[in-house]
């Protein structure tokens, strides 16, 4: 089992973007005890650490998020039981208020936006509707 701590000059394994893939690295600094920067043994680039273990999280995607079900499902539970007031073009609404929509369900107002509107959160998703206050 190996004990050595990693120190500057010394060797790391991490992904090289230039490379593409992961290859040896000289650990160039560290920041208390992680690598901090690191230079490429293949192609002499130095660039951040990159643990080549750690899953790639490309940008855009939604994963680990969590579902509108699930944010749904959360802002109905601590909705103490309150009136659902049936969804109106002319309703008055706040904050929190319990919406009951013919097309969308029940849903939770999150957001009063200007110009008669209102953000709901529905079982799919957020939706804005028309609401004059
Ligand atoms: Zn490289």
């Amino acid at each position: 089992m190996s004990t050595e701590k990693k120190a500057v000059g010394g060797e790391t394994p991490s992904m090289c973007m230039r490379c593409k893939k992961p290859t040896a690295h000289i650990i160039v600094s560290m920041v208390q005890d992680r690598i901090a920067k690191v230079q490429c043994k293949s192609c002499g680039g130095q660039h951040r650490y990159r643990d080549p273990e750690a899953p790639l999280k490309p940008p855009g995607k939604r994963q680990g998020k969590v579902s509108p079900e699930e944010v749904w499902g959360k802002a109905m539970n601590p909705v103490t039981p309150q009136k659902k007031i049936p969804y109106t073009f002319s309703g008055h609404f706040k904050v929190n208020d319990l919406i009951d929509h013919t097309t969308f369900g029940l849903g939770v107002v999150t957001h009063l936006l200007a110009g008669d509107k209102i953000q709901v959160l529905f079982k799919d998703g957020e939706k804005i509707l028309i609401a004059r206050r």
